[in-house]
Parts: C-alpha cells; sequence; structure tokens
C-alpha cells in the first residue's frame, strides 16, 4: 500500500467531523478558549457618551472666521467618572481629563499644551477643528453592531469586550469529552518501580497538556495492557462510562503492534490503520467506535512520543477544533530563513522541530539537533516545527522554509 499524503490525510480526518451537540451558560471569567455557540450582538454604545480622548479644554468650536486667539472662561473640570454637571455657553470651556464625558454644549477638545492660562480665563491661539480629540460615542460598540461571531474560539480580549457591554454570561458550545490513554506492557506510572525495560508513561501528560491547552473536557484512562480484552474495556469505558466525543491513544498502531488493536477495532467500530507519508508518525489509526449505542471518534497515534506531539499538531488539533463546533483554525505559518542543511527526501511530509528567533534582518531558524522521534527533549527545546513539504528535497542554508510556532498557543 502506497503511504497516505499529509494532505489527503488530514481531509480524510476533518471531512467526517461533525461539531459536538449542546449548548451551555458560563460565565463570563469561565469563557476562555470555549466556542461561542451563538452570535453575540451590542446591546448598548460603547463608550456610552462622547467623551474626551486627551487632556485639556473642551469647548464648542467657533465659527472659521472667529478672531484669535480664542478666549474662554473656564467654567468647571471633568474628570473620567465625575462628569461636568451643567451647560456650557459660547465663550465657555470646560478644563476635561481623558475619558471624562463630553459636557453638554461642547464638540471639541484642545489639548492642554495648545492652550495658555491666565486665571479662570485660557487663550487657544492653535486652530481649532470640530470634533478633534472627541470619542463619540459608540466608537467602539455600536447598538446592535456584532460583537463575536458564532463559532469564535474566545479569547482574553473578547471576555473584554464581551465585559464592556455588560455580558455576564455567554452560551457555548459544550466542551468535547475526550478520553486519553496509552498502550504497552512496557509503561510503567509515575508511582510505580521502573523495571528494566520498563518506561514512565510519557505521552499521556504530554497528551493531556496538549489536549489542556485546547480547553477540552479531559477523561483519563490511564495504562492500557497490550492485549484485546483490555483495550475493548478501556474503550467500553471512554464510551459508556465516561460519554467521550473522541479516544485519543498513543502506541500499538506500528507494524507489529497493530494486530491485537485492528482486530478489536474491527469488533468495536470501523478504524482505518494508516501509514502516513510523514515524519515522524508514520503509522496513525483514525475512525470512529461504537459500544452500546455510544460513538466516538478514535485517533490512535504512534508510541514514540515526538511522533504523538507531531501528529496531534499536525493532524488531530484542527479535527478536534472542528468537534468542538468552532473556526478551524491552522498553527500560524511563517516563513523564514533555515541557517543550516536539513537532509530531506522527497516523497514524504517532514516535521522538525526548529528553534524560531528574531534577527536584525528578520526570522530565522535552525532546528533542535538530533531529531529521534524519541527523543522528546528536542520538542521541550523547540518553538515551532519546521515543515517540509511532500516534493521538498535537501534544505541547504539560507533557504527559505514554513514554520508553525506551536508554543505559546492555545
Ligand atoms: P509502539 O508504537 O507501541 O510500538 O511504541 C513505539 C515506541 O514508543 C516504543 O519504544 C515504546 O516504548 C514507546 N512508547 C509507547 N508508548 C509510550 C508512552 N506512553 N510513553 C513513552 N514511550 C512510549
Ligand atoms: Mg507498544
Amino acid at each position: 500500500m502506497n503511504a497516505l499524503r499529509y494532505e489527503d490525510a488530514r481531509r480524510r480526518i476533518e471531512d467526517g467531523i461533525v461539531a459536538v451537540s449542546g449548548d451551555e451558560s458560563v460565565r463570563l471569567a469561565d469563557a476562555l478558549g470555549r466556542t461561542l455557540a451563538a452570535d453575540l450582538v451590542s446591546p448598548v454604545d460603547v463608550p456610552a457618551h462622547d467623551s474626551s480622548a486627551m487632556d485639556g479644554y473642551a469647548l464648542r468650536a467657533p465659527p472659521a472666521n472667529a478672531p484669535k486667539p480664542l478666549r474662554l472662561r473656564v467654567v468647571g473640570g471633568a474628570r473620567a467618572g465625575h462628569p461636568h454637571r451643567g451647560p456650557v455657553g459660547a465663550g465657555e470651556c470646560v478644563r476635561i481629563m481623558t475619558g471624562a464625558v463630553m459636557p453638554d454644549g461642547c464638540d471639541t477638545v484642545v489639548p492642554w499644551e495648545h492652550v495658555e492660562v491666565a486665571g479662570d480665563e485660557i487663550a487657544v491661539d492653535a486652530l481649532v477643528s470640530r470634533g478633534r480629540h472627541r470619542r463619540p460615542a459608540g466608537e467602539n460598540l455600536a447598538t446592535g453592531a456584532l460583537v463575536l461571531s458564532r463559532g469564535r474560539r474566545l479569547t482574553a480580549s473578547d471576555l473584554g469586550l464581551a465585559a464592556s457591554i455588560g455580558i455576564a454570561r455567554l452560551t457555548v458550545v459544550r466542551r468535547p469529552r475526550i478520553a486519553v490513554f496509552s498502550t504497552g506492557n512496557e509503561l510503567r506510572e509515575l508511582d510505580e518501580p521502573l523495571a528494566v525495560g520498563s518506561v514512565r508513561d510519557t505521552n499521556r501528560y504530554a497528551l493531556i497538556g496538549l489536549l489542556t491547552a485546547l480547553r477540552f473536557e479531559i477523561v483519563d484512562l490511564g495504562i492500557v495492557r497490550d492485549d484485546p480484552d483490555a483495550l475493548e474495556a478501556a474503550i467500553t469505558r471512554a464510551c459508556v462510562d465516561a460519554s467521550a466525543d473522541a479516544i485519543v491513544t498513543s502506541g500499538g498502531v506500528s507494524a507489529g503492534d497493530a494486530d491485537y488493536t485492528r482486530a478489536t477495532m474491527e469488533r468495536l467500530g470501523e478504524v482505518s490503520f494508516w501509514k502516513l507519508a510523514i515524519k515522524p508518525g508514520r503509522p496513525m489509526a483514525f475512525g470512529h467506535v461504537t459500544v452500546a449505542g455510544h460513538r466516538a471518534l478514535f485517533f490512535g497515534l504512534p508510541g514514540n512520543p515526538v511522533a504523538v506531539m507531531v501528529s496531534f499538531h499536525a493532524l488531530v488539533r484542527r479535527a478536534l477544533l472542528k468537534l468542538a463546533g468552532g473556526a478551524v483554525t491552522a498553527l500560524p505559518s511563517l516563513v523564514v530563513v533555515c541557517d543550516a542543511p536539513i537532509a530531506k527526501v522527497a516523497g514524504r511530509t517532514e516535521f522538525v522541530r526548529g528553534i524560531a528567533f528574531a534577527t536584525a534582518d528578520g526570522w530565522h531558524v535552525r532546528t533542535t539537533g538530533d531529531q529521534g522521534s524519541g527523543i522528546l527533549r528536542s520538542m521541550s527545546d523547540a518553538n515551532c516545527l519546521i515543515v517540509l513539504g511532500h516534493d521538498r528535497g535537501p534544505v541547504d542554508a539560507g533557504d527559505v522554509v514554513e514554520a508553525w510556532p506551536f508554543e505559546g498557543l492555545g
């Protein structure tokens, strides 16, 4: 069988995914990273009133032919939260601070630098253009304006924006529940002794970190032995006890291991075992399982810790965002100069752990060194994946490459 191209695998995974159903209302402070379930429309103007954009004097702009300098009497003061009460007539002005409500009768602010003060009188020599330094009501958001669209994954500034229009709760899509387990007879829990040949279960913690950053609900099903009954029991727990929307596992999908996994999957659902034309992360299983009428997506990732993280970033992340009901956003993609050669063969997409860094002439990237797929340290050192497309050959120093920053992204 020919290996499946990266782009084809991605399409096959994403095409069949339907967003989870069910909405819930959450407090604004709990809404970060959640998917908005309905358009948010502003019930008010923000700011609610015309206000000053500068410290200075609020006045009514004089006619263009008025004599210079303009002399005005100061009849009061206005600060943010402390408006000037009462009208301001011709020949009058109010000392005003940034953010204060524009007094009745005023349409313009003259910054204090352009004003000479003598007692309770000011003289303005500068040109006064009507409306200058005034923030109109609704400048930020007008009543009835679409503030945030359905499907938006809420950011910190979105929470601020919702707060600015007085929204205390938001209706969001239910969080997808993702069950996670690791397979392998050699794997040990953190509190178990390590016998010769056994390995700490690393992948589950890395996956939990990746899923937590995306704000999914996680069901941790621990370590599962390489045994069809144990595997079936774990999938049953995920579907029946936890009502998981998706199951993400690691290990047991490479050629040597796949047989017992495949037999179980054939009994429980439809899962394809793929050979992908990517590095790292060549083997992967994808499909769905159904137990007692509950259906869950199934992502069987490879066992090597780096391969797990790379296949998550490259293939699983977007699929789960689609499951979460939100816009499917790719990782950002930068075009950067690669400072050292990279051996690459055409015929597969390679994801190389990279460190992108700023220089005086723009962004550059270098690799984290040894790219063995068991070397998780190199993933920790990296802040991006250098993505070398299917048909690309070797990279020379100074070549331009694509890099996907992944660290620091939710
Ligand atoms: P597998 O795909 O199951 O053949 O595993 C490939 C390699 O990854 C083996 O060396 C495993 O010991 C290792 N591995 C598999 N699962 C994990 C895990 N959860 N944590 C750390 N290493 C693992
Ligand atoms: Mg294994």
